[in-house]
């Protein structure tokens, strides 16, 4: 028999913002949002304006079951929430689980945080789906499935984030955004969680040169993250959350710059499918 498939699929690479326009064709404008898909079964990691998209071809293919994790809730992993068509469906399973604010806040308390008036007119009682929200502590090991591991651990950003680490059939997928790195002081926390991972997708809002511009914002760079994925010894590195700023040719030229430092390296664009 063959062995069940492992891809991932970037619904929204860009951070902060969503963006449109012919500067921002290729690699895409909607916030962070990405799809891992083990076998059978459906990850979403993010909510931000990809997940209105992966929400209509959930729907097409008749999808009926998804676990959603967040990194944090800041706007741009969180505002497609509302629009998340699934949710207004009955015969949808969803389970959506976060750990940033372990014992601050729980998972249903963040969901209810934004979809509440003034700001937004209805709250999610209204969903139709069976949503099951679960709370996780930042370290914690998480299988949703047999054979879905997660390992999870604390990112260095304003107001907490979580990384993960996705292991399924051998092969390993890592989402690490958002996150800001100590110049010259490799983050451990990210070293262990993308130890010879096969992918790793990691926040480079920046380029090192405006880090120093940027300190305190919460990002990292893409220099970062080829110094990380060397360490750690991984094989790919997608360059992600990218600058609602950076136009598609000024990624393209993040792209070379990275793939010449590391030849896994690459920008990641909205609708692009990874095998593993
Ligand atoms: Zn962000
Ligand atoms: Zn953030």
């Amino acid at each position: 028999m063959a062995k069940p498939d492992f891809t991932v699929k970037f619904w929204g690479a860009r951070g902060s913002i969503p963006v449109s326009g012919p500067d921002f064709a290729r690699y895409g404008g909607d916030s962070s949002c990405v799809e891992m898909r083990c076998g059978e079964h459906l990850l979403m990691f993010d909510a931000g304006s990809g997940l209105k998209r992966a929400g209509i071809e959930i729907e097409e293919k008749g999808l009926k079951r998804l676990d959603m994790f967040f990194s944090h809730c800041h706007w741009d992993h969180i505002f497609g929430i509302p629009f998340f068509m699934p949710f207004y469906r009955g015969s949808m399973k969803i389970r959506i689980w976060s750990g940033h604010l372990a014992g601050v806040m729980t998972t249903h308390e963040m969901i209810s945080g934004i979809m509440k008036a003034p700001y937004f007119p209805i709250a999610p009682e209204i969903f139709i789906a069976d949503v099951d929200y679960r709370d996780f502590k930042p370290g914690d090991v998480l299988t949703p499935h047999d054979g879905v591991t997660l390992r999870t651990g604390s990112l260095n950003h304003p107001n907490g984030a979580v990384g993960y680490r996705v292991e399924f059939q051998g092969k390993c997928a890592c989402y690490i955004t958002d996150t800001e790195h100590v110049p010259g002081k490799l983050d451990q926390n990210v070293l262990k969680l993308i130890d010879h991972a096969d992918l790793v997708i990691y926040d480079a809002a920046f380029v090192e040169k405006e880090m120093q511009r940027y300190r305190g914002f919460g990002h990292s760079s893409w220099e970062e993250g080829v110094r990380l994925c060397r360490a750690a010894k991984a094989r790919k590195l997608a360059i992600f959350h990218h600058s609602p700023l950076r136009t598609d040719s000024e990624l393209d030229a993040i792209g070379k710059d990275a793939q010449a430092a590391f030849s896994g390296a690459f920008v990641a664009r909205q609708g692009q499918v990874i095998e593993l």
